[in-house]
């Protein structure tokens, strides 16, 4: 493919190389890093940021997310933490923003005997696949975070699990995609018929499914923001996470005095926030660090997960199209693995050949399970949520 100085203005009556549904992270990556190899770009998004990584807590955490069961997403986190570093530097440096990108790593905990013999059976599974997992004692971790409570009964070090404010990132890999020369279109497809473009990218999150027949799901995640008094920092430096009574809870310091609070994981489809789960995040928060209740309460929001039925994104070029490529289903996992999407999507469009790496992740491992709404345009094929228009958060 032959490409433009990404300097150069592109004279929008040309068809473009690229078109990509969904300015979310991960389609402003992939847009970034096209228009960085000289391609035409245009980006189609009623509004930008608006899905899951508007309330996103940020962790870049391959190895306290490394389940049973999950090894090749295993595989994929990490190749993308890998990553991260070089990508937030060029990032900072493409667009001139910071990124709360944070490498202080990540504290793994149990509140009871409990919770700390459920937290062992996956450390020794993390162990066993050689990832960075340090077992501390009670004194030890204390050492490392003196605020946290002294019911709280055992821990281990993830020093390589990062985290970055996807707040910030977002607008970051935006100003990027633009200084490269893509251009952002405000609307929303709603069949993949009126987009013409060399290559279409569905990274369109939640709203992947209407556009591809995919079997992308919205699982939604309710999550808080709290505050440290007075404008300081928040009294912890690692993101911090485990179990406390059987609730899984995770607690993300910003060094602006953030600090986010997250997350349930529902099977639902709606963005109300209950009671009963900031009660229980808020609960589990403050047993393992007594001092968030002193803390300002400054958000209570929820988002919807693109899920997929292995939990894994959806990589590569759609069955029978394949002038389509997706690149959703990120899960809980979009932001760890946008570095990793995004590099090896723009190798895809610019040369043709996918990365052994995506093989695990190609969509036709869900053939056949869902109708196909590229074939053609109709009444029923427009039914895009409306939760991928909301303007949230
Ligand atoms: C509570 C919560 C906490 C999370 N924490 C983390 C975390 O700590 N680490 C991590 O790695 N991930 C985390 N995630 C997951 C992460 O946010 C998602 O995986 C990631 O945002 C997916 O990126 P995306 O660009 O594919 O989709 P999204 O961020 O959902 O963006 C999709 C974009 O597509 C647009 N769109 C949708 N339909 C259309 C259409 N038809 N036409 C045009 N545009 C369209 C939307 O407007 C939106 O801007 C969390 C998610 C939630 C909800």
């Amino acid at each position: 493919m032959t490409g433009r100085s990404p300097s150069t203005p592109f004279d929008d009556r040309v068809r473009p190389d690229v078109a990509v549904v969904g300015a979310g992270p991960i389609g402003l990556a992939i847009a970034w890093r096209c228009a960085s190899r000289g391609l035409r770009v245009v980006v189609h998004d009623p509004a930008p940021g608006s899905g899951a990584s508007a309330v996103a807590a940020g962790m870049l955490s391959p190895v306290a997310e490394a389940y049973f069961g999950e090894r090749q997403l295993t595989g994929l986190l990490l190749a993308s933490a890998a990553r991260w570093p070089a990508f937030a530097d060029e990032l900072t440096e493409a667009s001139g923003a910071e990124l709360g990108y944070r490498t202080e790593g990540t504290l793994m905990v149990g509140l009871t005997g409990d919770d700390l013999a459920e937290a062992r059976r996956l450390w020794a599974y993390q162990q066993g696949l050689d990832l960075p997992v340090t077992p501390l004692r009670p004194t030890e971790l204390r050492d490392r975070e003196p605020a946290l409570a002294p019911r709280v009964r055992g821990g281990a070090l993830a020093p390589t699990d990062h985290q970055v404010d996807p707040r910030l990132l977002v607008p970051a890999l935006r100003t990027a995609a633009q200084r490269a020369g893509a251009v952002l279109v405000p609307q929303a497809v709603r069949h993949l018929s009126e987009v013409d473009a060399r290559v279409t990218v569905v990274a369109a999150g939640c709203g992947a499914a209407a556009l591809t027949g995919l079997p992308v799901r919205p699982v939604k995640g309710q999550i808080l923001r709290l505050r440290a008094p007075g404008g300081a920092a928040p009294g912890f430096r690692h993101v911090i996470r485990g179990y406390a009574d059987g609730e899984p809870v995770y607690l993300v310091p910003r060094a602006d005095g953030e600090v986010v609070l997250g997350a349930t994981v529902e099977e639902r489809s709606d963005t109300t926030v209950t009671a009963g789960a900031v009660l229980r995040l808020l609960r589990a928060g403050v047993d393992l660090l007594p001092e968030l209740a002193e803390y300002d309460l400054v958000e209570a929001v929820a988002g919807l997960r693109p899920g997929t039925p292995d939990n894994a994104p959806i990589l590569g070029p759609l069955p029978g199209r394949p002038d389509v490529l997706t690149a959703t289903g990120h899960h809980r996992h979009g932001i760890v693995l946008t570095p990793v999407t995004a590099d090896l999507i723009a190798d895809l469009v610019t040369t043709g050949v996918a990365d052994p790496l995506l093989t695990p992740f190609r969509p036709d491992r869900f053939a056949g399970t869902a109708p196909d709404p590229t074939a053609a345009p109709g009444a029923a094929d427009l039914d895009v949520p409306d939760h991928t228009l909301e303007e949230d958060s």
